[in-house]
């Protein structure tokens, strides 16, 4: 298959993990950001095929796994409503919210639809006038265009039937959280290509700059993974901190002008809050005000649900890269895809869920292996 099976040849990859081992002479923490990458990884064993010192520790990239609780309680809330059609991306319906989920709406009675664009909502607004039809709208820089479009359509076509749940998040205020965090281990960043191909790279220079951190911009296959961290190891090796570009093939500087006008007329920057993490400054989008009024929280009242995170679900740490999933106490006991206790658990992109299917359990913590694993829901659109 072209543009895939050459980016998973063994004899090249062999020859970056000859290059990486033989440039490393002292340990280096390397984190990835994208929860799609940590998944390549895990799945393809990169991690232990990486020489001794260099650890991958796995970053907040997951878009399902960093919508708050507080969020999924709105989303509870407005999808119980009876004049509502609540759609969403599918990874979203197991994830826990205080005591049920989408899915338990669902069996309840709610109207709860699973689209695969946010098109799709809209299409069900136009066909459904009287009813209400609410988009949950999560995810990074490469959700945030679509999802602006779509609200911009729905005023260009008159639709008022039609908004959107927003819990849209930014990379580089996060990674920024990271380094300023005095538990932070984290000496270079593997950046997420999909999201630097929508925003371009002009953000990250200043951040490497800023924490005298290697950012290397990498896509999601193995050997974009291998160059992505023989490019980072080398700057660290050599006392660098610069911005790189190891995935030319999809992002250039500039990102996409088009996406990014849209994002600038239908979103305005906010603090938002990352599960398990808190409130990061400047790190989300909401709806602009001369939108608001397709402002699924203002539309139906919600903004005053305030929940606090379940203190046995350790995500927060594991989405900060501070333990792996294999140390959490509940990771394939109390925690497993059929019984989730955390996003983390839930998503195609989650950690747990990728140490989960992959059967990392190894593990001193772990008493049990688990029967056959369950797949995480199927994928959202990354990012
Ligand atoms: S294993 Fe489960 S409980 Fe533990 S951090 Fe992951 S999602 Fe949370």
């Amino acid at each position: 298959m072209k543009y895939l099976d050459e980016f998973q040849d063994p004899d090249l990859a062999r020859r970056l993990l000859d290059d990486i081992h033989a440039t490393v002479t002292r340990p280096w923490a390397l984190m990835e950001v994208c929860g799609g990458q940590t998944h390549s990884i895990i799945r393809h064993g990169l991690d232990q095929l990486l020489p001794d010192q260099v650890e991958l520790i796995h970053g907040p990239g997951c878009p399902v796994c960093v919508t708050p609780l507080e969020v999924i309680d709105k989303a509870l809330e407005i999808a119980s409503r009876p004049d509502v059609i609540f759609c969403s991306f599918g990874d979203m319906l197991r994830v826990p919210g205080t005591g049920r989920d989408l899915f338990q709406v669902r069996s309840e009675g709610g109207d709860v639809r699973v689209v695969y664009s946010p098109l799709d909502a809209l299409k069900i607004a136009q066909d459904n006038p009287g009813r209400e039809v609410v988009f949950f709208g999560i995810g990074f820089e490469t959700t945030a265009p679509p999802n602006a479009m779509t609200v911009h359509q729905a005023r260009k076509l008159g639709i008022r039937n039609f908004s959107l749940l927003v819990s849209h998040v930014r990379v580089p205020p996060a990674i920024a959280s990271l380094m300023q965090s005095p538990q932070c281990r984290v000496q270079a960043f593997l950046a997420a290509g999909h999201v630097c191909s929508v925003m371009g790279t002009g953000e990250y220079p200043e951040l490497a700059e800023r924490y005298k951190v290697p950012i290397v911009v990498t896509g999601f296959e193995p050997l974009d993974i291998l160059e992505g961290v023989r490019r980072a190891v080398r700057q660290l090796e050599r006392g660098e901190h610069r911005m790189e570009n190891a995935y030319p093939r999809a992002v250039r500087d500039e990102g996409n002008p088009a996406a990014k006008a849209m994002l600038a007329d239908i979103f305005e920057v906010t603090d938002r809050a990352w599960r398990g993490i808190g409130v990061i400054p400047a790190s989300g989008w909401r709806l602009a005000e001369r939108y608001r009024e397709y402002d699924a929280e203002h539309r139906f009242s919600v903004t005053a649900i305030n929940t606090q995170e379940p203190a046995a679900c350790r995500s927060g740490e594991v989405l900060q890269g501070l333990i792996k999933p294999h140390e959490c106490e509940a990771f394939g006991t109390t925690c497993t895809p059929r019984s989730p206790l955390g996003a983390t658990m839930v998503s195609s992109e989650g950690a747990c869920a990728a140490y989960y299917l992959y059967r990392r359990l190894s593990t001193p913590s772990t008493p049990s292996t688990p029967s056959t694993p369950t797949t995480p829901m199927e994928a959202s659109p990354v990012g």
